[in-house]
This record gives C-alpha cells, sequence and structure tokens, in this order.
C-alpha cells in the first residue's frame, strides 16, 4: 500500500438558498449535451468553489407540467402543498459574477438521455426567458492540498465536474484525465480545458464494455504517493475501479472518491447510496 502524503480536504459550507432564474441561453454542445445559461437578481451571492459542488434543480412533472417547489427550513427542504418533488442534482459548470457590464450568469451542462425524464425532458425543450428553481450548493469540497498529481475520471455526467476540477487544481499538479464517452462528440467538450492534461478517452458505445475498457485503463497508470483519485459516472460502470482503488491499491476515501453520478435503470439515484453494495463506504 502507498502511504500517502495528501492532507483531508476543507470543506466550506454555504446557506441553503432557494434561486429562481431566468434561462439567459441554451446552447448545444454536442448531439447530447446541452449548455443552459441562467441568470437572475436571485444569483446575488452564489458559490461554488469546490470541483464537485452540485446544485438541487427542480424540475416539472414531464407529463403533467406542474412544478412543486420546496421551501428550505432549518429541518430540510418542504413543499407546501404536499406535491411531488422532483429535484435532481447537477454541477455548476461555470459561474460568472455580475459585472458593471453584465449580470451574473451560471451554466449547467445537461446530459440529454431520451425525452420523458425529468431533466432531460427539461433540457430537451428549454428556452431562453423560461424559469428554473435550483437549490445549493450546501457546500464546497476544496481540492486536497499537498497533492502532486490527480487521475480523474468521468463519463459524460461528469464532464462538468472533470473540467472544474481541471481548472482548480494547483497549477503545477499533473493530471490524467480517462473520460468514457458512447462516441467522438465529446471532444470539442475537453477541448476547453484550461492548462495541460494528459487525456485517456475512451470510446465505446456499449455498456459492459466501456467497464471492462475503463478498468484496464485505470490498472496501466502509475499512482504516486499524492495522486489523487476522484472518478464518477455510471454507478454500476465504476464499481470494478472502486474495487482496485479500494482493494488492491489500499486507497481510502482520503485518497479516492467514486461517486456514482446516475445508475442505470433507476430515476433519481441518490449519489450517497453505496455506490458498491457488497463494500459500502465506512
Ligand atoms: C453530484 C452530481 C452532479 C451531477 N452533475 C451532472 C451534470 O452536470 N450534468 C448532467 O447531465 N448530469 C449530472 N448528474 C447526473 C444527473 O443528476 C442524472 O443523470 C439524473 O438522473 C438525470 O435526471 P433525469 O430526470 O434526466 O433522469 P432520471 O429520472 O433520474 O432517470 C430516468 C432514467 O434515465 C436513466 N438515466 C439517468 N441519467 C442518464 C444519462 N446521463 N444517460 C443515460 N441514461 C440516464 C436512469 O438510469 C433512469 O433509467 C450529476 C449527478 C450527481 C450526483
Amino acid at each position: 500500500m502507498l502511504h500517502s502524503t495528501l492532507r483531508p480536504r476543507e470543506v466550506v459550507r454555504h446557506p441553503l438558498v432557494r434561486r429562481t432564474l431566468t434561462v439567459a441561453a441554451v446552447r448545444d454542445l454536442a448531439p447530447a449535451m446541452r449548455r443552459i445559461t441562467l441568470t437572475g437578481a436571485d444569483l446575488d451571492g452564489f458559490a461554488a468553489d469546490g470541483p464537485e459542488d452540485h446544485v438541487k434543480v427542480f424540475f416539472p412533472d414531464p407529463v403533467t407540467g406542474v412544478l412543486t417547489l420546496p421551501e428550505f427550513t432549518a429541518s430540510g427542504p418542504r413543499t407546501a402543498g404536499g406535491g411531488e418533488l422532483i429535484a435532481r442534482d447537477f454541477t455548476p459548470r461555470a459561474f460568472r459574477p455580475a459585472t458593471a457590464d453584465r449580470p451574473a450568469e451560471l451554466d449547467i451542462d445537461f446530459v440529454l438521455h431520451g425525452e420523458t425524464a425529468p431533466a432531460t425532458a427539461w433540457a430537451t425543450r428549454a428556452a431562453v426567458g423560461d424559469r428554473l428553481t435550483i437549490g445549493g450548493p450546501r457546500g464546497s469540497k476544496l481540492p486536497p492540498e499537498g497533492l502532486a498529481s490527480a487521475v480523474l475520471v468521468a463519463d459524460p455526467t461528469a464532464l462538468p465536474a472533470l473540467m472544474r476540477w481541471i481548472e482548480l487544481l494547483p497549477a503545477d499538479a499533473a493530471v490524467t484525465a480517462v473520460v468514457v464517452v458512447p462516441d467522438d462528440s465529446y471532444r470539442w467538450y475537453v477541448a476547453e480545458a484550461v492548462r495541460r492534461v494528459e487525456w485517456i478517452l475512451i470510446e465505446e458505445p456499449d455498456d459492459a464494455a466501456r467497464a471492462g475498457n475503463l478498468l484496464s485503463v485505470v490498472r496501466g497508470l502509475r499512482f504516486g504517493p499524492s495522486t489523487y483519485v476522484w472518478a464518477a459516472g455510471e454507478a454500476t460502470s465504476l464499481i470494478p475501479v472502486r474495487r482496485y482503488l479500494r482493494r488492491e491499491l489500499g486507497f481510502d476515501k482520503t485518497r479516492a472518491v467514486v461517486d456514482g453520478y446516475w445508475l442505470r435503470g433507476t430515476s433519481n439515484r441518490d449519489h450517497h447510496a453505496p455506490l458498491d453494495p457488497a463494500d459500502p463506504e465506512e
């Protein structure tokens, strides 16, 4: 087992605020990736300083169009009328505070998959002037101190967070990014990177093959005592990687975070649930 020189990550807490914003722009970045730019006075005080910060986004029921919004109370989110709260997690890809010349803006990048799921249905139809309510982030987990290199692993849903990692890591850190995508239409996205990165793109439409290819790529990487690993994407595909990191390399959660951003066949997966039910995080 490699002895780690990494220090625990600092967490900065933010007040939980509900913000209702207006769509200012809609831009297709790839056939299945859409950037929605939001604006509005409610962005005052917005902060997202950690690479994998996330907001709760509240969507209308895609069939009835009914939107239920929460009130944030001291004991957590509540719905006044007892309606069904439909919320999903998304990454604030970029936040631009207001300047003298333009209002504050927040970009969220949506992966479009099918047409019926609440988040994807909303993003597919989104138009300038539409309203969207978000809550959070509740806190920002800053990159670890003492890091000399990072290995970042992402599928399309985690690409926004991966790009934020690239922006927030120390300038002298060596970064390897392993990106697992169904086709080559995401190449443009990684081209936005603001620093030198060793990119490994796995283009593979088949789920099972994708997981296998990912594990063999990760097995081939070199990890030093101050290498930090962050991996996020479809939960089942990441189980072999997590087992390798935890069981074979002995990396605990201070050295490697593996986060299931969604689970094939399950709506609204809670990413706090164990990624590997056979080996929950202690
Ligand atoms: C911390 C965090 C940050 C996230 N950031 C982003 C982000 O910035 N951008 C982003 O696009 N997603 C992001 N996600 C993932 C997103 O929350 C899920 O994909 C969510 O399930 C989408 O909601 P939905 O209403 O479209 O689908 P759901 O109603 O949740 O699911 C309906 C069906 O679609 C399937 N499904 C869900 N997502 C996908 C997908 N991407 N591809 C194929 N099938 C899918 C489910 O397995 C289910 O069978 C993030 C998740 C977490 C936990």
